[in-house]
């Protein structure tokens, strides 16, 4: 622990400095007025460094300098954008230290995963990269005395949107394609965890990303995200965060018939029948809750196990929840650091108390840790049923609802029974009853007897509530490109 702090001290120590400006058109830059706003830790609420409160005329800037990008990227290889991608991946694996260490102290992420999360950053680059020369390929369709040829185009330059709580994988993962495509990109990184989001865009131009191609405007989501989404010269948004904030941003953005693609909240099931092998469904459902602080969009936050093996399967998790270690994010043993603000904090804190007034039981944890920090217990509530709020609002938080099903049928009804639709775990060795499960369920993602594996060519996005549009293979190219068909007569 104490090394991880000296070393995050030091990579701190220029962000104190410099603060984490704008970046436009290869410079950074202060915010047009020279308004900023501080950045603190979650794990005591220190000062980590000032960021620019960027106004809506920083992103005019941008937008134009996107757009006079976009007449040069839009031509360039898919060779040389391979070569690019490449190259931008082996400066984030240069950095993965620095990026892991002030991740963790930005979002209060434990260090175990931020460190993950950063090579995690690097794989979404050569991922993309080695699919840029084939983003504009389209197919040939054949009718008598014509023929019909496709091909892509990139849009042109686009929005990004991205939230706090993994800020660096989930800007990769969302800009990598859209880099690929040959769009040129304006970043609008979470207010409350903007450090390696500057990072990022740093390596990329020293890794020959020409400038203007990628710009990054940081300030308040009411303020420059609105003014984003507003911008005439933005041909499309692609968002992660909140479903209220996903109903703003299409209203923001129907002036301009933005395309939009939202990644949104989720109030994910994971559905254990008696047949299941229980020792893997527990540590599936531990992890899926409990790693990355319970804020993730596809966290299992409600358990619906069957009657007949629930007393078993809580009893094993409430025991193995309570010996997790909630610590420092930079402590290697960590698993829980600090939630990522004293707001997010008293939000899911509340749900404890709404819980103990519905009747629900407490089996494990259910309050905060220490008197400083943003640190809560990992929480697991039993005696739940599927009207609670526990059961139905996105806690965001290490807070695990368990309940009790009769049969396949009431499992279903519970699973489908919410607003949201991101994901679904499935656990159950029965094949017949996995199919038709799966056949029904209302999620955009599935997985049967494992936690979440990402495979990155396979599509990742929600229903419902959870948003609109996939991500992941070439799903992502479908969001950045447009579809041009030219039909030639015989
Ligand atoms: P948020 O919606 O509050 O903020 C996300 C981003 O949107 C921030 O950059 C914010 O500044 C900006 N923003 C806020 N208001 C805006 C507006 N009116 N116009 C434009 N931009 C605006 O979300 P959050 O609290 O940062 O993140 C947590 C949420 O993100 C959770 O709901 C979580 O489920 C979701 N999430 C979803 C996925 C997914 O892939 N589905 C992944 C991670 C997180």
């Amino acid at each position: 622990l104490q090394s991880n702090i000296a070393a995050a001290e030091t990579y701190l120590e220029h962000w104190r400095d410099s603060g984490v400006q704008n970046h436009i058109a290869g410079r950074s830059v202060p915010a047009s007025g020279g308004e900023t706003f501080e950045n603190t830790t979650p794990v005591d609420m220190s000062r980590l460094c000032d960021v620019a409160r960027g106004k809506a005329s920083d992103i005019d800037i941008a937008a134009l300098a996107a757009t006079q990008a976009f007449d040069t990227w839009r031509d360039v290889t898919g060779k040389d954008r391979r070569d690019i991608l490449h190259a931008i991946a082996d400066g984030i694996e240069d950095r993965a230290e620095e990026i892991a260490l002030l991740e963790s102290l930005d979002t209060g992420q434990a260090i175990r995963f931020m460190s993950k999360a950063a090579i995690r950053g690097a794989e979404n680059f050569r991922f993309y990269a080695d699919k840029a020369i084939e983003a504009r390929d389209g197919k040939s369709i054949h009718a008598p005395g014509q023929m019909n040829v496709t091909s892509r185009f990139p849009l042109g330059p686009v929005g990004v949107i991205t939230p706090w709580n993994t800020p660096f994988m989930l800007s990769t993962w969302k800009i990598a394609p859209a880099l690929a495509a040959g769009c040129t990109v304006v970043h609008k990184p979470a207010e409350l965890s903007p450090i390696t989001a500057k990072i990022l865009v740093e390596i990329a131009e020293l890794a020959g990303l020409p400038t203007g191609v990628w710009n990054t405007v940081n300030g308040f989501g009411e303020e420059v995200g609105k003014a984003l989404c507003e911008h005439p010269l933005i041909r499309a948004i692609a968002f992660v965060g909140e479903s209220a904030t996903g109903s703003a941003i299409m209203a923001q953005g129907a002036a301009t018939l933005k395309r939009l693609h939202l990644e949104l909240g989720g109030k994910n099931p994971v559905i254990v029948f008696e047949d299941a092998d229980l020792e893997r469904a527990a540590e599936a459902a531990i992890f899926m809750i409990y790693s990355l602080n319970g804020e993730r969009c596809t966290s299992s936050s409600r358990l619906l196990v069957q009657a007949s093996v629930y007393d078993d399967l809580t009893a094993r998790i409430a025991k193995k929840a309570a010996a997790i270690k909630v610590g420092h994010p930079l402590d290697p043993d960590t698993v829980i650091g600090p939630l990522i603000s004293q707001g997010h904090q008293a939000k899911v804190m509340s749900f404890f108390d709404t819980a103990r007034a519905e009747g629900a039981t407490i089996a494990t944890g259910g309050e905060r840790v220490g008197q400083t920090g943003c640190y809560v217990a990992p929480t697991l509530f039993t005696d739940a049923n599927n009207d609670m709020a526990i059961a139905r609002q996105e806690i965001f938080g290490p807070v695990l609802t368990a309940i009790p099903f009769k049969d396949e049928a009431d499992a279903l009804r519970m699973a489908n029974d919410t607003d949201y639709g991101l994901a679904a775990y499935l656990w159950t060795n029965d094949l017949t009853r996995s199919l038709r499960m799966t056949q029904r369920l209302e999620t955009g993602m599935i997985w049967v007897n494992s936690e979440n594996k990402r495979h990155l060519p396979t599509p990742f996005g929600g229903v419902k509530a959870s948003g609109i549009g996939r991500d992941g293979g070439d799903w992502s190219f479908d969001f950045y490109m447009e579809t041009r068909n030219v039909s030639f007569a015989t």
